[in-house]
This record gives C-alpha cells, structure tokens and sequence, in this order.
C-alpha cells in the first residue's frame, strides 16, 4: 500500500481495533471482483473473499455488501460462510443473513413503465443484452466496441428516455451499461438506513468504484471513510484512493489483523456481530 495512503488509514484502523462493533460495506462489481464480460463469471480478486470470511468469522466487524446486482447473485460469486447482508439493486432488495430477503414495493405506475422499458427492448431486438431484476432492468455492454456502445446506447435510450419521463423511473448509467429503475432508493440511501440502526460510535467505511457509488461516499461524511477502488483514479467524493487488487487486499488484511490483534479487548462484546 502506497505509505501517503497507510498513514490517512491508521487513524481510523486504530478505531476498528479498540471497537466491539465495526462496519464494513462494500459494493460487488469493480470493487471487490473486477469486471468480467460474463456476469456469472464475475468472481472476486484471489484472496479477497478468504480475508472476508475471516473478517466475518472474527465477528466483530458487520460486512454488507451494497450491489446493483439481484441480491441472491451476489452471493454465489462471493461464496464466503457465513455469509454477509447483501442489499441489492443499489438498496432496492435487502437479504439477510438468515436468508430472508425483503423485496421493494412497487407501485402500478413503476410496474407499467418497467414492462414497457422491456416491451421496448423487444421491438429492438435487445432483449439479450439485459439483467433483468426486482424494480429494475439493466442494459449491459461490457466487452463490445466503441461504435457498438454507441449504437445500443442509442437504441436503448430512444425508448427509454421517455419511458422514464412517463413513469417517473430513473436512468441510470454505471460503468458498463445503462439501467431504469424504481426511483425509491440509491446506494446513498442504502448506507443511510443501514447506519440508522448501528451505533453512532461504531467505525465505518465504504468501498466502491463507480459513479453509483458515489451517493454512498456522500452518505458517509461524517460518519467514516469512502473509499474509492478503482486502477485509476478519478474525480469522487471518496475520501480514499486504492488500487486494486493489492492495496484492497492490503487494506482488508490490515482490518482482518486490527480485529485479530486486539481480539482480547471487551470479549464480551465480541459476540457474532453478523447474525
Ligand atoms: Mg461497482
């Protein structure tokens, strides 16, 4: 880890070591695994899942992962147990760690324009390029070619553009692709209801690399670190910059060892945090 980075950290490591309770979100794609042309092939960097089963069986640290992503997707790719809270969707979908998953309540008019913005990807002949999801369809173009980006973006925006005028959807474009969705709810929002029902005092951080996350480095400010993950930097409201894999892999090791070291600290406190 670049030691300008090391030494913004330490502070705040030093936290998470002497807390009973630590909170640790991080999104999927891009973050944690990089980006794969096959979605279902999208496993996490070597060695980042194993530190993150560590870091939950530790049990003091709170692991949330905040996807756009199906929630239930989330989880095979990651294949840690036990296993962490996924929200997905961007915070439409909550599943637990008990495996019961809360579903976003969609009213008609959501529910006509995400069935038109499907009807639409029909008559284009798109209908293979989506994901479709609960609140949600995302349009994927990883892998394709500049002049080929273009002319799908263009192809898909035509109809959707007014869809969501219509039907008070959003459009949302991400690293790869554009989608339209149920308007109720960012990752921003996600990390603010999840924090809601944590203690004020416990140390926090959020990773994530794309322009969706950026709701969520905001929703952080004042209440722990953002990190941005990302080869290259750019401009964010992150606090952090690491480059993966070696410094995500570096800063989860050096959380796995804050716990570890300090494991003797309030014992009591240290029951399983995840449950
Ligand atoms: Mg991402």
């Amino acid at each position: 880890m670049r030691p300008e980075v090391q030494s913004e950290l330490t502070p705040f490591l030093h936290t998470v070591a002497h807390a009973s309770q630590a909170v640790l979100l991080l999104d999927y794609d891009g973050t944690l695994a990089p980006f794969h042309a096959r979605r279902d092939q999208a496993y996490p960097y070597p060695g980042a899942a194993l530190i993150l089963q560590d870091i939950i069986r530790n049990g003091r640290t709170r692991v949330v992962v905040i996807s756009g992503r199906d929630a239930p997707d989330v989880l095979p790719l990651l294949n840690i147990h036990p296993c962490p809270e996924v929200w997905g969707v961007h915070g439409l979908q909550r599943l637990r760690t008990d495996g019961s998953l809360e579903m976003p309540h969609l009213d008609e008019r959501t529910l006509d324009g995400l069935s038109d913005a499907d009807r639409w990807l029909g008559y284009q002949q798109l209908r293979h390029t989506a994901e479709f999801k609960a609140g949600s369809i995302a349009v994927h173009w990883r892998g394709l070619s500049e002049i080929e980006v273009e002319d799908l973006c263009a192809r898909v925006m035509l109809g959707w553009r007014p869809i969501a005028q219509h039907s008070g959807l959003d459009l949302l474009e991400f690293d790869g692709g554009v989608e339209i969705r149920a308007s109720h709810a960012d990752k921003g929002d996600a990390v603010r209801a999840f924090l809601s029902e944590i203690s004020p005092d416990a140390p926090a951080a959020y990773l994530g690399d794309d322009a969706t996350d950026e709701s969520a480095f905001r929703a952080m400010e004042g209440r722990g670190i953002s990190v941005l993950v990302r080869p290259k930097w750019r401009q964010t409201a992150a606090q952090l910059w690491l480059q993966p894999p070696d410094e995500l892999l570096d800063f989860l090791g050096l959380w796995l060892k804050m716990c570890t070291q300090y494991d003797t600290f309030d014992s009591g406190a240290a029951a399983a945090v995840n449950g």
